[in-house]
């Protein structure tokens, strides 16, 4: 505390990001990266530009990479808005877009970064309960609010909703801006930036950290109606004219001109998941259907606090939330290669002595 800071500093409570660990030998399975690294072509498109035009600064409206990510969704540019991240994107539309004088709507189980934005832009919440199956009830949102945000598929449950139930609660809930944050939805979810083009009110926030390999490199984009992308790039050019940079731009749109390596890869992801869903119950685990690339995994006997320490000591990490008090007893596990998984499962074996 110093009596320096603006007032707003006194009261944030900052998001805490899973560890990087400085080790590496580690098997890192607790923030969700790809285990495939991104396309050869979006690496050497990178070394290509890594050259003397980096002393000037990038197209500040990113237009090229607009471009193609228009292209391959077929919507305009002008619906889509691009940040350092998609963390980035989130944090102006927040402020941007759901910052009136009702209060947002979210999950209780959920991405814990939307509160964080709330504190710091004051935004007044109200979190809605998952049901026993930990999915969200879109009807219990049914409610005058200043806006709706979820990730879908959800984190860290990984369940998802289908298009039909998120339409039909687009139907119901006209009157404010609804943000479905697909950070995950490439590895098996329905991903409704179809309907961007219906619902003006509808906005589509996508990663390039999970399925496209680039977490290193900070990208992300929003989809929807051109007054939303408008409101987001107000903020934006008010605070950063410069969000995405050189490299970043040329990256990319090489790694969506390479989709059939986007696709592969993510189909080697979701089929490692579907075999290591499987396994994990033999084990003894309970295991919620996953539409992303980790599963939320909870054993019959052994406290999840317990796995975590025990996996840790043989090298590998993975993720665990003490809060709320439901989610306590279940561990994280991300999709690795299916090298880091056989090793996981080894190790749990030799932890759970099965
Ligand atoms: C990882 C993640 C993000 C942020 O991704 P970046 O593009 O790396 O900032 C957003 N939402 C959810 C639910 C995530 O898990």
């Amino acid at each position: 505390m110093s009596k320096f800071w603006s007032k707003v500093v006194h009261n944030l409570t900052p998001y805490i990001p899973g560890e990087q660990p400085k080790l590496n030998n580690l098997i890192k399975l607790n923030t969700n990266e790809n285990p495939y690294g991104p396309s050869p072509k979006v690496l050497a498109a990178i070394n290509q530009s890594t050259d003397d035009t980096l002393r000037l600064y990038p197209d500040p409206s990113s237009e090229a990479l607009k471009k193609t990510i228009a292209d391959y969704f077929k919507v305009n540019t002008h619906n889509i808005f691009l940040g350092n991240g998609s963390d980035e994107v989130l944090a102006i539309a927040f402020q941007a877009l759901l910052k009136h004088n009702s209060p947002i709507l979210f999950p209780d189980i959920t991405y814990s970064f939307y509160p964080v934005y709330c504190k710091l832009y004051e935004i007044d919440f109200k979190v809605l309960p998952l049901n026993d199956l930990f999915e969200i009830e879109l009807d219990d949102y049914l409610m005058p609010n200043g806006g709706v945000i979820f990730p879908n598929p959800n984190a860290p449950t990984g369940v998802s909703l289908t298009l039909d139930q998120i339409e039909t609660f687009l139907k119901k809930n006209s009157d404010s801006v609804v943000i479905v944050d697909e950070a995950y939805v490439d590895f098996g979810t329905e991903s409704v930036v179809c309907l961007t083009e219906k619902y003006n009110n509808l906005l589509v926030t996508h990663s390039f950290s999970k399925s496209r390999s680039l977490a290193g490199l900070r990208l992300g984009y929003a989809i929807g109606h051109k007054d939303l992308i408008e409101a987001l790039v107000r903020v934006k050019d008010s605070f950063n004219s410069y969000p995405i940079d050189r490299l970043g731009l040329i990256a990319g749109v090489e790694s969506f001109k390479d989709d059939l390596y986007f696709k592969s890869t993510c189909k080697k992801v979701i089929d490692t998941k579907i075999k290591f869903t499987e396994d994990l119950k033999s084990l003894g685990f309970s295991v919620l259907p996953s539409g992303a690339n980790f599963v939320f995994a909870k054993h019959i006997s052994i406290d999840g606090k317990i796995i975590v320490s025990h996996l840790r000591e043989h090298g590998i990490v993975v993720r665990r939330f003490d809060n709320p008090e439901r989610i306590s007893p279940y561990v994280r596990f991300t999709i690795g290669s299916n090298e880091e998984i056989d090793t996981l499962l080894k190790t749990l074996k030799l932890i759970l002595s099965v």
